[in-house]
């Protein structure tokens, strides 16, 4: 029966590679299988699609890891997301904000790292409101022209999406979290809607955004069957970018007291992703660095390849806490980015500081 199984998992995973559509019910086996095989069978079937995507990563992006320059503008949120360390019941969170011409100054300093991408993530804050978010932009747009500007700052109307799309945002990054509306409402409180969620991610594509979604692996109740899910719907959205990132867990959070996601799992997940949209950008994520030593380096040789290193003000970073343990809270930009580029180039990659717009949209 085991044999049966194993065989089974196998065979999809060359359909897999061979370009066939996979069911929900095909995905299940295989993200099944890496599970709960033998611990020899199941790294050769994480090292068959690693290979694979790398192999396809390579194929479009060649050794290039670009970098995008993560700004952290406001751990405040309106939100109550059961997995986030800055959740609004957080009682524990030292709260901050960036000015405006904070956000500036670390694109400005950004721009002389060589960073050609700035991300402004933060909670939903309604401090800083569309019009704001807006003047922002238009100023990172004017003084680097050449810069590609991405939000990553929740969900909004359609309105606003628009709005900032017209002062000059190019790319919004949204995480679905989870393809599966009964997973999402153990995951958020009831006001929080699954289909509010895909409504913004549809919106932001038709748009002209370069669109981000992506979920945490490990996350709590998550089960071999939502993975599949988010599989179907990411092969089916063809997003621009998907973050996968492993679950930890933040202490003071509902969650606080659950298991971390495992390395093994994400990098198998990244692998399969990878293989679904050949041409996406994907993030080798700081979560991946935060649960193992060389969680970045091994997200780019499972098929990875975008970096995203902190331009946010020393001071504020250990307090931008979505999770425990988050590393690269203490250094400077520079040295962030010089400590990137080593480890790129210990596994044979360069950190390149071209917009890196996905191939996706180049090819629209
Ligand atoms: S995940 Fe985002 S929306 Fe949810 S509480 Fe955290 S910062 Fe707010």
């Amino acid at each position: 029966m085991a044999d049966l199984f194993e065989q089974n998992a196998f065979a999809l995973a060359d359909e897999l590679i061979a370009g066939r559509a996979l069911s929900k019910e095909e995905f299940t086996v295989l993200i099944r299988a890496e599970r709960e095989l033998s611990e020899e069978k199941s790294s050769e079937l994480r090292k068959k699609l690693s290979e694979r995507a790398l192999e396809l990563k390579n194929m479009h992006y060649g050794n290039a890891v670009y970098i995008r320059g993560l700004i952290e503008i406001s751990n405040y949120c309106k939100n109550n997301c059961l997995y986030c360390g800055i959740r609004r019941s957080n009682p524990t969170t030292e709260r901050y904000r960036l000015s405006k011409d904070d956000i500036l100054s670390c694109c400005k300093d950004g721009y002389a790292l060589g960073f050609r991408t700035f991300v402004m993530q933060g909670g939903e804050d309604p401090y800083f409101t569309p019009e704001l978010i807006a003047r922002i932009v238009r100023e990172i747009k004017q003084n680097y022209p050449d810069c590609a500007v991405t939000l990553s700052l929740g969900e909004h109307t359609r309105e606003v999406y628009a709005f900032w799309r017209e002062a000059g945002a190019d790319r919004y990054l949204l995480r679905h979290e989870t393809a599966n509306e009964e997973h999402y409402n153990k995951l958020h409180p009831a006001e929080m809607k699954f289909k509010a969620r895909m409504e913004c991610l549809k919106n932001l594509r038709e748009l002209g955004y370069q669109v981000g979604c992506g979920m945490m692996i490990g996350a709590p109740f998550q089960t071999y069957e939502t993975l599949a899910d988010d599989l179907v719907f990411i092969r089916d959205f063809r997003p621009h970018m998907v973050g996968i990132g492993p679950f930890i867990p933040a202490h003071d959070t509902p969650f606080a007291n659950e298991k971390a996601g495992t390395l093994d799992q994400t990098l198998f997940i990244l692998s399969i992703v990878r293989i679904l949209l050949p041409e996406a950008l994907l993030p080798s994520t700081t979560a991946l660095g935060t649960i193992h030593p060389r969680g970045r380096e091994l997200g780019v040789l499972a098929g990875g390849n975008v970096c995203m290193p902190n331009l946010s003000p020393v001071a504020v970073r250990s307090k931008y806490a979505l999770y425990d343990n988050k590393i690269c809270t203490g250094d400077e930009a520079a040295q962030c980015k010089n400590c990137l580029a080593g480890r790129m180039r210990s596994i044979g990659h360069e950190v390149v500081t071209a917009r890196g717009d996905s191939k996706l949209t180049e090819q629209k």
